[in-house]
């Protein structure tokens, strides 16, 4: 069997890869140990245009939003169900003094293609606590992610184009025409391994900082679905009133089990949001795929021309993947660079500290 690409890991970024080397007409295997708990399985599926505390647009949101949108439009026109909503993100002032950094803020930038209104008091919906009051972003939403990776997954089993077991790297061979795995060839071989790729012998010198993320489900009566809501956590309406409350952060912890600490600290946070009842009736954890430099990982390996990696998605995989799946798709056909910003050539020099460091111990 001869494929022109072998796709290792269908999460977010193996999936969206997978599909974009396909519409462009490559034959294409993709090799994934399911996982219930990867990242992609657990994410809340949030796209927010402005990033974090300190009211920044997100990096290159211009290019990459517009891309996203167009991307899961086609994806639900191809699977002719919704996968995308698109939704206000309500971002509450927590405190007088996180109002007044924004309105210094929004005074001289280019906000207002996602900025739908400020209030600079409570907007007086009884379930929301927002004495601050708060901004009105437009043009967020969310992907129905696991939902979106099952019908993906359908897909390629049903074409026969997609093993569902762990690749062992031990078996891969590297040859003058690409790469030969367990009698399968294929002219190139791209890493989506998430978070695992700190174990892949031929990518673990990247900086990739695994980072536990807990998410839980509430059900809540009288909670306004219209809007995603952030303060201190992201409250995101799934229907049928139930919610996602997310995510914690935390980089000393490397396993993928759900802890007591973080459902606290996720309901503490959900009830500065709102006084209303509620009942927790799901809690996940997932490590997410982040970077020392907070971009992506994308590119070929410096002495294996067959071999590259598509990773460091970190907590926007649902903005980013789209947009930089297409650019990594052409420039492995030779129609486009892949922008240095998320180029690993930036880390090469880590790559040659490894061998080094590597020649030395054998
Ligand atoms: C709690 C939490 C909340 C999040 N919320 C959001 C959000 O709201 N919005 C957003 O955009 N992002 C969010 N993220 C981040 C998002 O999940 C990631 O950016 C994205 O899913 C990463 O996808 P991935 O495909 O790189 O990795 P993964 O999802 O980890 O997928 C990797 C896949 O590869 C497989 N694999 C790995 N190694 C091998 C191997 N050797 N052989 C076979 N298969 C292999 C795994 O089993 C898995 O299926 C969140 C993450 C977490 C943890």
């Amino acid at each position: 069997m001869n494929y022109d690409y072998i796709v290792v890991g269908h999460g977010l970024a193996g999936a969206i890869l997978g599909y974009t080397l396909r519409k462009q007409g490559q034959r294409v295997l993709v090799i994934d140990e399911p996982k219930q708990n990867s990242a992609s399985r657990v994410a809340a599926g949030l796209v927010n245009p402005v990033a974090g505390k300190r009211f920044a647009k997100s990096w290159l949101v211009d290019t990459l939003l517009p891309f996203a949108d167009a991307f899961y439009d086609e994806l639900e026109a191809h699977f002719q169900q919704p996968l995308f909503f698109h939704k206000p993100i309500y971002k509450v002032f927590s405190t007088i003094e996180e109002q007044n950094n924004w309105m210094a803020k929004s005074a001289g930038d280019s906000w207002s293609e996602y900025i739908g209104a400020t209030y600079t008091q409570s907007t007086g919906m009884e379930t929301v606590q927002d004495q601050y009051g708060g901004i009105l972003i437009k043009q967020g939403g969310y992907l129905l992610v696991s939902h979106t990776l099952d019908l993906l997954t359908q897909e390629l089993l049903e074409a026969g184009l997609l093993l569902p077991e762990r690749f062992d790297v031990a078996q891969l061979q590297l040859t003058e025409q690409g790469v030969s795995y367990k009698g399968i060839t294929a002219g190139h071989l791209v890493f989506c391994e998430g978070w695992q790729a700190v174990h892949n012998p031929y990518f673990q010198w990247l900086p990739l900082q695994p980072t536990k993320g807990e998410v839980l489900e509430v059900h809540t009566e009288n909670f306004n679905p219209e809007c995603i809501y952030n303060k201190a956590v992201y409250v995101v309406p799934v229907g049928e009133g139930r919610f996602k409350i997310g995510a914690t952060y935390n980089w000393r912890q490397a396993d993928e089990e759900p802890t007591p600490e973080g459902e606290a600290e996720l309901t503490e946070r959900f009830e500065q949001i709102t006084t209303q009842p509620y009942q927790v009736k799901n809690h996940w954890a997932g490590i997410r795929p982040a970077v020392r430099d907070r971009r992506p990982l994308i590119g070929r390996h410096p002495a294996h021309a067959q071999l590259s990696v598509f990773n460091g998605m970190g907590s926007k995989g649902v903005l980013m993947a789209p947009f930089l799946a297409d650019m990594f798709a052409k420039a492995l056909a030779g129609k486009a660079e892949v922008l240095p910003d998320v180029q690993i050539s930036r880390y090469y020099s880590l790559y040659y500290d490894y061998l080094k460091h590597h020649n030395q111990e054998s």
